[in-house]
């Protein structure tokens, strides 16, 4: 009830919001207009440019000192409309309130005092300025299944954010989190279409509200526009091929959907698709984006990328070859980002006649239409009197909600979880210690490499286990680095005389590029610790602190349980503890299949086709399906029930199931509801989650949830890349119960196929 009350709300609030929205935007469009027509080449061509911080800084040494002869050739001879990043080191909110005070000042000089946007990484909570609330990584966030909480978390990230007096959030990530190799998986939703769409419109709605101009919202940006996370090498920003059809079915839908939950702007994928840089695709930038979806917002490159035209993808001879390719594609802003060549050659391109006024103005236009709807033009620079609640108790305890539903029980055997208070307890390994391996890259700094000094005030695990239960009852060995041992005789030694090892292991913060890897495998340092340890005959509980599903099947296979906790944040330590010794009950699920060998790398919506090819000894057989997760109670699912056996264009299908908790304690439990078509023209994938609740039930209680299908909702793209629901019958699952329906209509499939 409460969900369709909160969903109920976000709606009714969308419908007023939409009607007073109108009237803004037309009276905004009017403002964006004068401005324009007063605007020469040049200041037109400088809304279009986007510098790092360290452009107009006077060292790139974390102090984020301005220069202010630099900072005025940005903005009085260059014009730029953004400015974006941050240099080495988390500022205070007084520092963010000067920095982008003597922004917003110089602009206000310049001949059309137009304000300059600026924009930041605000990836899980505002993690660029210091005591801010970090959130568990949106993949943690996805495991929760919860879009209350998704949506939470981007108000306060939002609320944060302008309270540093920045508008503009590179937020959030909408890749598809498929191959488990790729460095930035943590950084999205997994491996589900369904679940990424949900969950990233949530986000946006959170982060933009009703009104964007709202001292507590931002504009978010859409990233990476699209393909970015299927590198055939799994190594960030390298080549992938797919299909137009696999692009539509599993990549567009995020996207889609964030369009029309109003993202306001979007990032582009720095990588190439069947041999296309993205940045230089007409296609997929105009065509899709802005044609199919309907996008109105602002284009925005990644770091560097319309010069990787040139230097990376050799597309373009030159420099300025690749600024026409780019802008002709459709490209608003590039994030050049740290000189002024793509001003010069804009210039220059639309001066020879190669590029249109016309395509500039474009541009300009939604660049300016940006910032009037984010009122910088009245409020440049927000009020720091106008944010008590920064890093607040409120905001942290929405954080540890939400680590404490992201992290997920994958094993509990005989259930030596909950643990009693009152035993001994070695915390041992890489990943027990470090605030780094709760919050990841993206954390006070890029590489998330200095959490352990600005969130010195938070909790490990370590220290919230000994908070938890007396530090007299935890020793703690770490026993190995990430990737070699150290003192595993000493953590032995202390396991002998403890009644449980809790062991963490894991990876430590990296973000992009550094993160790249070429064997999934868990480093052998650490299954060494693992083995070593299980030979005490002291049972483990394995802990995994980590932003992609690292090979553990050995250490799994010795443990008595077996924890995920993602990076959950600045409140992981004490979620983990909490669940550790009973004090909240697990419900995260994983958002991603957890692979059992490093070569074995295969989704769950895979093709069925395994059991046909004669050899299931090396079928699909992962460590833990997406999906997966345990709890302290028990769940029986029953009376799954649809409303009718067929289902035709413009009819909907009701389906009911009753869940009941039966075991002892209260407890959530994602229910996921699949369909699976028997046959399609296309080979039908294995299954596809279509909808998930989350009811929060009373031992004993038994609640009946209702979900609604369309038959959109049961399409897929054929072979003409076309979105199409055939007749056949279809499978509803929920839990283990399995109930079939036919979609019947008069239009026959040609199931003849084409390549
Ligand atoms: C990343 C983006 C990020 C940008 C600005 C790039 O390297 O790919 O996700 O928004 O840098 O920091």
């Amino acid at each position: 009830m409460k969900r369709i009350l909160f969903i109920a709300a976000l709606l009714s609030g969308t419908i007023y919001a939409n009607a007073q929205h109108a009237n803004t935007t037309s009276a905004i469009d009017k403002k964006v207009d004068a401005t324009l027509a007063k605007m020469t080449l040049d200041e037109k061509i400088g809304q279009m440019t986007q510098v790092t911080l360290d452009v107009v800084l006077k060292a790139a040494d974390g102090k984020g000192e301005l220069d202010t002869a630099k900072l005025k050739e940005a903005i009085l001879k260059y014009h730029v409309g953004s400015i974006l990043n941050i240099s080495g080191a988390a500022y205070t909110r007084e520092h963010w309130h000067h920095i982008i005070t003597a922004i917003q000042q110089m602009a206000a000089t310049d001949r059309l005092k137009i304000p300059v946007i600026y924009g930041i990484d605000a990836m899980h909570g505002m993690n660029y300025v210091q005591g801010s609330t970090l959130f568990p990584a949106e993949i943690g966030m996805a495991a929760t299944f919860n879009p209350e909480l998704t949506y939470r978390e981007a108000e306060i990230t939002a609320y944060e954010t302008r309270a540093s007096y920045i508008p503009w959030d590179f937020s959030p990530v909408l890749d598809l989190g498929r191959n488990p190799l790729w460095p930035r998986i943590y950084e999205t939703f997994g491996e589900d279409p369904y679940l990424a769409k949900t969950l990233g419109a949530s986000v946006i709605k959170g982060y933009q509200g009703s009104d964007v101009s709202n001292e507590y919202k931002v504009a978010s940006c859409m990233k990476h526009y699209l393909g970015y996370s299927f590198p055939l090498d799994g190594k960030d920003r390298t080549p992938a091929w797919i299909p137009d059809r696999y692009m539509r079915e599993y990549f567009l839908p995020s996207f889609r959907s964030a369009v029309n939950a109003g993202a306001m702007s979007v990032m582009v994928n720095s990588s190439e698709i069947n041999g296309v840089p993205v940045h230089s695709s007409k296609y997929l930038l105009t065509d899709v984006l802005r044609g199919e979806l309907g996008f109105k917002g602002v284009i925005v490159t990644d770091w560097q990328d319309i010069k990787y035209l040139h230097d990376r993808h050799h597309i373009a001879a030159t420099q300025k070859d690749a600024v026409r390719i780019a802008i002709n594609a459709g490209i608003d802003m590039s994030m050049v980002p740290s000189d002024y060549s793509f001003y010069t050659y804009l210039q220059q391109l639309v001066k020879e006649g190669t590029i249109p006024v016309s395509r500039i103005d474009e541009s300009v236009r939604r660049i300016l239409k940006m910032k009037y709807e984010l009122g910088l033009f009245t409020t440049p620079v927000g009020n720091p009197n106008d944010y008590p609640k920064f890093g607040s108790a409120e905001f942290t305890a929405a954080s540890l909600k939400s680590a404490t539903e992201s992290i997920t029980l994958l094993k509990n055997n005989n259930n030596i979880l909950p643990l009693k208070k009152d035993i001994k307890v070695l915390v041992a390994g890489p990943s027990a210690n470090t605030m780094q391996a709760l919050d990841g890259g993206w954390s006070y700094t890029w590489q998330g490499n200095f959490s352990d000094k600005y969130a010195a005030d938070k909790n490990t695990i370590l220290k919230a286990i000994q908070q938890k239960i007396g530090k007299d009852n935890v020793s703690y060995e770490q026993g190995t680095s990430f990737d070699s041992l150290m003192n595993v005789d000493a953590a032995v030694k202390a396991a002998k005389k403890a009644d449980v090892i809790v062991l963490c292991l894991g990876e430590p913060s990296y973000a992009e590029n550094p993160g790249n890897i070429d064997d999934l495998n868990l480093p052998s340092a650490q299954i060494q610790l693992a083995n070593e340890l299980a030979k005490t005959g002291k049972p483990i509980i394995l802990v995994m602190a980590e932003g992609r599903p690292r090979i553990i099947t050995e250490a799994d296979s010795k443990s008595a349980a077996t924890i995920m906790a993602y990076l959950s944040g600045n409140e992981g330590g004490n979620a983990l503890a909490n669940i550790l010794f009973g004090d909240a009950n697990p419900s995260g699920r994983l958002p991603f299949t957890y692979p059992r060998y490093a070569n074995a790398l295969v989704n769950y919506y895979r093709k069925n086709i395994e059991n046909g090819n004669g050899d299931d000894a090396h079928g699909y057989n992962p460590l833990y399906e997406f999906g997966y997760g345990l709890s302290y109670t028990s769940f029986a699912y029953s009376n799954l029930h649809i409303s009718q056996p067929t289902l035709k264009a413009g009819q909907t299908l009701t389906v009911t199931v009753d869940v009941k908790n039966t075991g002892a304690r209260e407890g959530k439990e994602s229910v996921l509801l699949y369909t699976r078509e028997e046959y399609a023209s296309i080979t039908p994938d294995t299954k596809r989650l279509r909808a998930f609740q989350k009811p929060d039930l009373q031992p004993g209680e038994t609640r009946t949830l209702t979900f609604k299908l369309t038959p959109q909702d049961i399409a897929f793209i054929n072979d003409e890349s076309k979105a199409v629901t055939e007749a056949g019958e279809f499978k509803v699952e929920i839990g283990n119960l399995v109930q079939s329906f036919n979609y019947v209509t008069n239009d026959i499939p040609d199931r003849a196929g084409k390549l």
